[in-house]
């Protein structure tokens, strides 16, 4: 979702005449794109935020502009203009547009901007330039915001209710990144599955939209995240099945395999649910690829929740796992809850880390000999003469090529796997 929205920033900042700077070269304007998510992800962007400030008094014309999540948490816009009173556009996530405007009148007149919406349902504004950055593949918004207020998330404080894009916008913009030739589109919401709840009244839905994309001509992959396992559903499941070109991957996001702590994160599901989806899903699409996020050490959580977690990691065996140390966002409900010490949390992260490398490990073994259908991404950043892509199911694999073979789907055998890492041959 964030490198998406840099390209909405880089394709604003192109259509008012920027171009990037080269590493090193001095930046007429510099935009940062912040997250806070974690208290980490924060601390970072004032790190590099802080470091700007010496290129600034070298090169006083440069435009310093703070956006993103970070700014529309309460207090946190005019806090970072008294932290650093060299930032000369501040504005919230909904007004991203606003960069054209204020960029061109900072540069006329050295004003200072300090814009934030505080609509919990900011209009949808439709943004139609790009600066895409992503290769073979095209990111796609398919709705804004969240709904859910799990307890130690601050997305729907900081991105608003949940709202939709009309289904005529989202295959506009599917139909122009056919023509532009991506082979693969990713479709981005916090909770595709409950597209279209604001707009079509339960008429049409997540699975409704996947089918009418799919169906469009043409050999490409679609994708999509994320999926909130109390709405995913078997419709869902059945369309995945029917159409080759939507990809056998699902992102379904866990948290903890505890139901005493589900019910405190606000989950609205059960282990129990989680894993009859899972059942159903493995049903259908026996060599889907599952990941997940998982987080740890939060309130309230003991040994034996843990330990419940490791559990439903080690019935699931994910392919990969997004893991998490609980981090406190003021203003959520998990923040005035007791909290685990921090420690104890790191030792769980640690054993967590350790269970879903083994088991990547073990399935990274068998696919070994056989053959998959990869879409070659880039050239290997580690490996000169050899290039990556992914399977279907979206695992990593490098293989002997050059530049030519990218945006082509390769069949390649698998000749060698090192825990997550996968190594092959295309076939001839
Ligand atoms: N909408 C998506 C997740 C978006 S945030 C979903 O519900 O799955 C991505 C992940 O960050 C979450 O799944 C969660 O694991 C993690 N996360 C969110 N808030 C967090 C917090 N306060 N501390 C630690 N991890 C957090
Ligand atoms: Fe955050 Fe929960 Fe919404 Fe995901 S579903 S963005 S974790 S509140």
């Amino acid at each position: 979702m964030n490198v998406h929205e840099s390209e909405k920033i880089a394709g604003i900042l192109s259509k008012l005449g920027y171009g990037e700077a080269a590493e090193g070269e001095d930046a007429d304007v510099v935009v940062f794109n912040t997250c806070c998510i974690r208290d980490n992800a924060e601390r970072k962007a004032a790190g590099h935020i802080g470091m700007i400030k010496t290129e600034k008094k070298k090169n006083p014309s440069m435009i310093v502009a703070v956006v993103g999540c970070m700014t529309q948490q309460s207090g946190k816009a005019m806090a970072l203009r008294e932290k650093f009173p060299f930032i000369d556009i501040v504005l919230g996530t909904s007004n991203l547009a606003m960069l054209e405007t204020y960029i061109p009148q900072v540069a006329a007149s050295r004003e200072k901007f300090v814009d934030i919406d505080e609509n919990e349902r900011p209009e949808v504004r439709e943004n139609e330039s790009f600066y895409r950055t992503s290769g073979t593949n095209a990111w796609l918004n398919i709705m804004y915001g969240c709904n859910n207020f799990c307890t130690y998330c601050i997305v729907p404080y900081v991105r608003g209710r949940e709202r939709s894009r009309t289904k005529e916008a989202i295959k506009d913009e599917f139909m122009r990144l056919v023509d532009e030739g991506y082979p693969e589109i990713t479709l981005l919401g916090q909770n595709v599955n409950s597209y279209g709840k604001d707009l079509y009244d339960g008429e049409y839905g997540f699975a409704d939209l996947l089918e009418e994309l799919a169906k469009t001509d043409g050999k490409r992959r679609i994708r999509f995240m994320t999926s909130h396992p109390k709405d995913f559903n078997r419709k869902l499941i059945d369309v995945i099945a029917e159409y080759p070109n939507i990809c056998n991957n699902i992102h379904l996001p866990v948290q903890s395999g505890s139901n005493k702590i589900l019910k405190l994160m606000n989950r609205h599901y059960t282990r129990e649910y989680y894993l009859d989806t899972i059942a159903a899903i493995r049903e259908k699409l026996p060599d889907c690829g599952i990941t997940t996020d998982l987080m740890v050490g939060f309130p309230y959580e003991e040994e034996s929740d843990f330990l419940d977690t490791m559990d439903i990691v080690e019935k699931v065996r994910y392919s990969n796992a997004f893991t998490f140390v609980y981090s406190m966002r003021n203003g959520t409900p998990a923040a005035s809850m007791p909290q685990v010490d921090p420690e104890v949390a790191k030792d769980r992260i640690m054993r967590l880390i350790a269970k879903q490398n083994s088991i990547t490990k073990e399935l990274s073994k068998g696919y070994e000999n056989k053959v998959f259908e990869v879409l070659c991404e880039d050239l290997s950043p580690s490996k000169t003469g050899f290039v990556c892509g992914r399977t279907d199911s979206g695992r990593l694999v490098t293989f002997p090529g050059d530049e030519n073979l990218i945006g082509k789907f390769c069949d390649v055998r698998i000749t060698r796997s090192q825990s997550a890492s996968l190594f092959g041959e295309t076939e001839v």
